[in-house]
Protein backbone atom coordinates (compact mmCIF):
# COMPACT_ATOMS: atom_id res chain seq x y z
CA UNK A 1 0.00 0.00 0.00
CA UNK A 2 1.29 3.59 -1.04
CA UNK A 3 0.30 7.15 0.84
CA UNK A 4 -1.36 9.24 -2.10
CA UNK A 5 -0.73 13.32 -2.24
CA UNK A 6 -4.83 14.39 -1.64
CA UNK A 7 -5.53 17.27 -4.23
CA UNK A 8 -6.22 20.54 -2.95
CA UNK A 9 -9.05 23.13 -3.96
CA UNK A 10 -8.20 24.88 -6.68
CA UNK A 11 -7.05 21.59 -8.56
CA UNK A 12 -8.83 21.27 -12.24
CA UNK A 13 -9.17 17.78 -10.71
CA UNK A 14 -12.14 18.54 -8.73
CA UNK A 15 -14.35 19.92 -10.42
CA UNK A 16 -14.45 16.85 -13.40
CA UNK A 17 -17.40 14.25 -13.70
CA UNK A 18 -15.66 11.19 -12.94
CA UNK A 19 -16.14 7.86 -15.56
CA UNK A 20 -17.72 4.88 -14.31
CA UNK A 21 -15.69 2.03 -13.50
CA UNK A 22 -16.41 -0.79 -15.89
CA UNK A 23 -13.73 -3.59 -14.68
CA UNK A 24 -12.14 -3.57 -11.71
CA UNK A 25 -8.93 -4.64 -12.21
CA UNK A 26 -5.86 -4.73 -10.17
CA UNK A 27 -5.37 -1.51 -10.60
CA UNK A 28 -8.29 -0.92 -8.70
CA UNK A 29 -7.85 -2.96 -5.79
CA UNK A 30 -4.74 -1.08 -5.38
CA UNK A 31 -6.57 2.15 -5.15
CA UNK A 32 -8.64 1.04 -3.33
CA UNK A 33 -6.31 0.27 -0.68
CA UNK A 34 -4.10 3.49 -0.72
CA UNK A 35 -7.30 5.30 -0.80
CA UNK A 36 -8.38 3.62 2.45
CA UNK A 37 -4.51 4.17 3.62
CA UNK A 38 -4.25 8.27 2.71
CA UNK A 39 -7.94 8.63 4.39
CA UNK A 40 -6.57 6.79 7.39
CA UNK A 41 -3.27 8.91 7.40
CA UNK A 42 -5.12 12.01 7.20
CA UNK A 43 -7.66 10.96 9.68
CA UNK A 44 -10.28 11.48 7.44
CA UNK A 45 -13.60 9.28 7.42
CA UNK A 46 -14.43 9.37 3.65
CA UNK A 47 -12.31 9.98 0.63
CA UNK A 48 -13.16 10.42 -3.16
CA UNK A 49 -10.65 9.29 -6.05
CA UNK A 50 -10.71 13.02 -7.59
CA UNK A 51 -9.42 13.29 -4.12
CA UNK A 52 -5.79 11.68 -5.05
CA UNK A 53 -6.12 13.02 -9.00
CA UNK A 54 -8.08 9.82 -10.20
CA UNK A 55 -10.86 10.61 -12.37
CA UNK A 56 -13.38 7.17 -11.50
CA UNK A 57 -16.32 6.47 -9.60
CA UNK A 58 -14.98 5.58 -6.33
CA UNK A 59 -15.05 6.32 -2.42
CA UNK A 60 -14.39 4.88 0.45
CA UNK A 61 -15.94 5.87 3.81
CA UNK A 62 -14.65 4.98 7.84
CA UNK A 63 -17.03 6.74 9.67
CA UNK A 64 -16.54 4.25 12.42
CA UNK A 65 -13.16 2.86 13.18
CA UNK A 66 -12.94 -0.70 11.37
CA UNK A 67 -15.97 0.00 9.60
CA UNK A 68 -14.91 0.70 5.92
CA UNK A 69 -17.44 1.19 2.51
CA UNK A 70 -15.44 0.71 -0.64
CA UNK A 71 -17.86 1.92 -3.23
CA UNK A 72 -17.19 1.76 -6.60
CA UNK A 73 -20.14 3.50 -8.79
CA UNK A 74 -22.11 4.47 -6.08
CA UNK A 75 -25.57 5.58 -6.72
CA UNK A 76 -28.33 7.03 -3.88
CA UNK A 77 -31.43 5.24 -4.94
CA UNK A 78 -33.44 6.90 -1.52
CA UNK A 79 -32.61 10.00 1.16
CA UNK A 80 -34.82 11.02 3.45
CA UNK A 81 -35.44 13.79 6.34
CA UNK A 82 -32.82 16.84 6.83
CA UNK A 83 -29.88 16.73 9.26
CA UNK A 84 -28.11 20.57 9.65
CA UNK A 85 -24.79 20.16 10.96
CA UNK A 86 -20.79 20.61 9.79
CA UNK A 87 -18.65 19.58 7.01
CA UNK A 88 -14.79 19.86 6.42
CA UNK A 89 -12.76 18.08 3.28
CA UNK A 90 -9.12 17.03 3.29
CA UNK A 91 -9.34 18.85 -0.01
CA UNK A 92 -10.41 22.24 2.00
CA UNK A 93 -7.61 22.14 4.95
CA UNK A 94 -8.48 24.39 8.04
CA UNK A 95 -11.85 25.15 6.61
CA UNK A 96 -15.33 24.01 7.41
CA UNK A 97 -18.92 24.91 6.49
CA UNK A 98 -22.47 24.15 7.67
CA UNK A 99 -24.53 22.20 5.45
CA UNK A 100 -28.08 20.83 5.19
CA UNK A 101 -28.09 17.00 4.35
CA UNK A 102 -30.50 14.29 4.27
CA UNK A 103 -30.76 12.85 7.78
CA UNK A 104 -30.59 8.97 6.45
CA UNK A 105 -29.24 7.88 2.65
CA UNK A 106 -28.94 4.69 0.97
CA UNK A 107 -26.32 4.48 -0.92
CA UNK A 108 -25.88 1.42 -3.78
CA UNK A 109 -22.21 0.49 -4.93
CA UNK A 110 -20.14 -2.27 -6.12
CA UNK A 111 -17.70 -3.60 -3.94
CA UNK A 112 -13.81 -5.20 -4.56
CA UNK A 113 -15.21 -8.33 -5.49
CA UNK A 114 -17.79 -7.29 -8.31
CA UNK A 115 -21.11 -7.54 -6.00
CA UNK A 116 -23.76 -5.20 -6.00
CA UNK A 117 -24.60 -4.16 -2.66
CA UNK A 118 -27.09 -1.56 -1.09
CA UNK A 119 -26.18 0.62 2.84
CA UNK A 120 -27.90 2.87 4.54
CA UNK A 121 -26.46 5.47 6.72
CA UNK A 122 -28.06 7.99 9.19
CA UNK A 123 -26.49 10.98 10.54
CA UNK A 124 -22.93 11.46 9.83
CA UNK A 125 -22.61 8.58 7.70
CA UNK A 126 -25.12 9.77 5.70
CA UNK A 127 -23.47 13.20 5.55
CA UNK A 128 -20.23 11.34 4.64
CA UNK A 129 -22.51 9.60 1.72
CA UNK A 130 -23.28 12.49 -0.14
CA UNK A 131 -20.28 14.55 0.42
CA UNK A 132 -18.18 11.61 -1.04
CA UNK A 133 -20.44 11.28 -3.97
CA UNK A 134 -20.75 14.76 -4.70
CA UNK A 135 -16.90 14.76 -5.19
CA UNK A 136 -17.60 12.33 -8.47
CA UNK A 137 -20.08 14.99 -9.97
CA UNK A 138 -17.15 17.49 -9.39
CA UNK A 139 -18.78 19.13 -6.33
CA UNK A 140 -17.75 20.48 -3.26
CA UNK A 141 -19.04 21.13 0.09
CA UNK A 142 -18.13 24.62 -0.08
CA UNK A 143 -20.29 24.79 -3.10
CA UNK A 144 -23.77 23.80 -1.44
CA UNK A 145 -22.99 24.86 1.79
CA UNK A 146 -25.24 27.31 3.60
CA UNK A 147 -22.18 29.01 4.79
CA UNK A 148 -18.52 28.85 6.06
CA UNK A 149 -17.33 29.32 9.42
CA UNK A 150 -14.93 32.13 10.05
CA UNK A 151 -11.58 31.01 11.41
CA UNK A 152 -13.10 31.86 15.24
CA UNK A 153 -15.83 29.70 14.71
CA UNK A 154 -13.28 27.14 13.64
CA UNK A 155 -11.41 27.47 16.56
CA UNK A 156 -14.12 27.37 19.10
CA UNK A 157 -15.46 23.99 17.56
CA UNK A 158 -11.91 22.64 17.43
CA UNK A 159 -11.58 23.37 20.89
CA UNK A 160 -14.40 21.15 22.19
CA UNK A 161 -14.95 19.19 19.02
CA UNK A 162 -12.62 15.92 16.81
CA UNK A 163 -12.01 16.99 13.27
CA UNK A 164 -13.84 14.50 10.90
CA UNK A 165 -12.46 15.66 7.79
CA UNK A 166 -13.75 14.02 4.42
ZN1 LIG B 1 -14.31 16.11 0.54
Amino acid sequence: MAKLNIVKQGDPVLRKNCRVVTEITPRILNLLDDMVETMRDANGVGLAAPQVGILRRIVVVECTPGEVYEMINPTIVEMDGSQVGTEGCLSLPGKVGIVERPEKVTVEATDRFGNRYSVTGEGLLARCFCHELDHLDGVLYCDVADRMLTNEEINELYSDDEDDDE
